[in-house]
């Protein structure tokens, strides 16, 4: 299960108002892509969701429950960044297993979900590698790998993408696909790549200067842009 509902949420930074009320529906196994232009929130609105940041006002729900003040690690969501985020002293193992350690997880089990965590990610052979010795998409498979091993109800993706060269962007992007279709959780996804968002999503989510513009299938936002910026951001001809 991963369900999401966000109510009226906002943020301030200061006397920024950077999401100024995000109403938001997200079935469990959904794939939802944020895009927007560069400042608009998407970052914030994924850190709010992940509780890296307190929203100033309003609710997040996860599965019905109200996690407004549940602690990170215990929303049962894993975020998967841009920087990827590795510990380069440790191995490609210990980086995905960290956080099941930290959580008290037994060894056994803690190998046998890196095992297969690591299969499904084709990353078999490079276990007890360094971070520094990886090219830049496998480095993002462990991110993600870490992710999987968790096994959350429900992903947050934040540009994965956008640090890997156009070829490996398309690789991991079908991987990323898989990976949805085999583990049925629910997915966030942050991009500013519109191939990334027409072909991933079931549900875009436009936004621009804190508000969500409009929500709808690829098709939908295509063909029936309710505003000249949605039209323009997902490249309709109107
Ligand atoms: P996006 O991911 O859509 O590019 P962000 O969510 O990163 O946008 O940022 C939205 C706005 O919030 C920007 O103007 C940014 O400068 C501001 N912002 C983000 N984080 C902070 C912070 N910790 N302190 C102050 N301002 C912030
Ligand atoms: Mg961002």
């Amino acid at each position: 299960m991963g369900s999401l509902k966000i109510e009226n949420i906002r943020k301030s930074f200061g006397q920024v108002d950077v999401l100024k009320g995000i109403d938001l529906e997200v079935k469990d196994g959904e794939f939802v892509i944020f895009v927007g232009p560069s400042g608009c929130g998407k970052s914030t609105l994924l850190r709010v969701i992940a509780g890296l940041e307190d929203a100033t006002s309003g609710e997040i729900l996860i599965d019905g429950k109200k996690v407004n003040n549940t602690p990170p690690a215990k929303r049962g969501i894993a975020m998967v960044f841009q920087t990827y985020a590795l510990y380069p002293h440790l191995s490609v193992r210990d980086n995905m297993g960290l956080g099941l350690k930290q959580a008290g997880k037994p060894a056994e089990e803690i190998k046998e979900r890196t095992r297969v965590a690591s299969a499904m990610l084709s990353l078999d052979d490079y276990l007890e590698r360094r971070p520094a010795e990886l090219s830049g998409g496998q480095r993002q498979r462990v991110a993600i790998g870490r992710a999987i091993v968790r096994e959350p109800q429900l992903f947050l993706f934040d540009e994965p993408l956008s640090n890997l060269d156009a070829a490996l962007r398309v690789n991991t992007r079908l991987e990323i696909a898989r990976l949805h279709r085999q583990l049925k959780a629910t997915m966030i996804y942050v991009t500013h790549d519109q191939v990334e968002a027409m072909t991933l999503a079931d549900k875009i989510v436009v936004m621009n200067k804190g508000r969500i513009e409009q929500v709808g299938s690829p098709m939908e936002l295509y063909n029936a842009p309710q505003t000249l910026f949605v039209a323009g951001f997902i490249g309709s001809p109107q």
